[in-house]
């Protein structure tokens, strides 16, 4: 498909090139507009590189995780964990869901258009009133006639004020998770508002709407799967979602430590590079260990994920301890700095304080942790 190299290292090597040409040189630019242009997604869906997993019937690549995690790698070295998880935000998490799930019109009106990057998407599911308990969502569809009528908001919508469409999820039955479906929703649909977009301190060139839907109409047939089905759907999405969000945690900390590495070989104090000190070496010597363990523990919950068996005990240990570590890293190479780690512009500053926001995002490390105690059969 359009020329993307289907060998792995040579699939590296044209992510690499196309991240050091595309998108490193703007970060800065992009981190102050709080989002990538339309412009990123056009170029990397005309290179092919937005449909990795998606079907090939939809114009994508139709590979696996292991594929999607060389992507997130190579993207990572832009030194942005914001403008990754923006286009994860689209690719996976809004245009992925619907190519799975989604009836053939729905994968012709916006998966394709989405994998060449002309639309760009969104997914819907956290509400002012919480987003980690997923089954107690508010926001409520009534079907009228052959439309659904929405009334309710999202907070926190990667990509929400951006987005052609959102990837809704809905209260269409009763309470809890079995009441709930997903419908994709224009954004030029009558009732569909946006507020402000959300400044953040951390992942600024995420763009992270908020979403009103206010008798909002949406055609029928953009219901997504079977009605009151979404939790089922949503629960299939996080195992990815968790496992991208962990290998863009480990990737962040090789960046730490690659910046940390660099800068104590170059600075002097007292007379000696900080790499002559003992106490550098060491903490380094224990970041690139980290490191190690957490690729580890990645790698096998994906290689448990991919194979079909149940992972979502690995996949939350992986998800807990790799984002856990990142903040640790990242205060270990960010010291290294002295002064230097808080320049607002510098990429010690900017990996230092994106660090933050791993242990949230895809589910919070005290769901993580819930997760693991319930598979261990934990109780009182
Ligand atoms: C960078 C970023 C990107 C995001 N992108 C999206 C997106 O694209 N789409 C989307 O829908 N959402 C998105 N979110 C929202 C995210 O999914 C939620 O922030 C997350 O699920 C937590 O929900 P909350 O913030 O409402 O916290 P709450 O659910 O209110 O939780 C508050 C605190 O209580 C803890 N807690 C909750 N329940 C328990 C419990 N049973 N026991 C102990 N502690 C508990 C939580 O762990 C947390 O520490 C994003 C968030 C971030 C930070």
């Amino acid at each position: 498909m359009l020329g993307v190299p289907q060998e792995q290292s040579k699939f590296r090597e044209f992510v690499r090139d196309f991240v050091a040409r595309n998108v490193t040189p703007y970060v800065r630019e992009w981190e102050g507009a709080g989002r990538p242009p339309g412009d990123l997604f056009r170029r990397m869906g005309a290179c092919g590189l937005l449909g990795v997993r998606i079907g090939e019937e939809s114009g994508g690549m139709g590979r696996d995780i292991w594929f999607l995690s060389i992507l997130i790698e190579e993207l990572m070295r832009s030194g942005s964990a914001g403008v990754v998880m923006s286009v994860l935000a689209h690719t996976e998490f809004a245009v992925g869901v619907i190519d799975r799930e989604g009836t053939p019109d729905l994968r012709e009106r916006f998966v394709k258009p989405a994998v060449r990057g002309e639309v760009i998407g969104a997914l819907g599911i956290t509400e002012p009133t919480g987003g980690s308990d997923v089954g107690a969502i508010c926001t409520r569809a009534e079907r009228a006639g052959d439309e659904y009528v929405i009334d309710g908001a999202k907070k926190f919508i990667g990509n929400g004020s951006i987005a052609d469409f959102v990837v809704t999820a809905v209260r269409t039955g009763g309470r809890g998770p079995g009441g709930i479906s997903l419908i994709v929703v224009p954004a030029d649909a009558r009732g569909f508002r946006r507020g402000p977009p959300l400044r953040k301190v951390c992942g600024s060139s995420l763009d992270s709407g908020q979403l009103f839907f206010e008798g909002c109409r949406v055609p029928a047939h953009n219901l997504l799967g079977p009605l009151n089905g979404g939790f089922r759907q949503l629960v299939r999405g996080f195992e990815s979602e968790r496992l991208m969000l962990t290998v863009m945690a480990y990737s962040h900390m090789q960046l730490l430590y690659e910046e940390a590495r660099r800068y104590g070989r170059e600075r002097e104090v007292f007379g000696s590079k900080l790499l002559g000190f003992q106490t550098w070496r060491h903490r380094l010597a224990d970041v690139r260990t980290t490191i190690e363990a957490s690729v580890a523990i990645t790698h096998r919950a994906m290689a448990r994920h991919v194979s079909g068996e149940p992972a979502n005990d690995q996949i939350s240990m992986a998800k807990l301890f790799v984002t856990e570590h990142v903040a640790s890293v990242a205060k270990e190479c960010a010291q290294m700095f002295g002064g230097n780690a808080v320049l607002e512009d510098s990429l010690m500053g900017r990996l230092h304080r994106d660090a933050f926001g791993y242990t949230i995002g895809a589910g919070t490390s005290e769901m993580m942790r819930e997760m693991i105690a319930s598979a261990e059969g934990l109780r009182g």
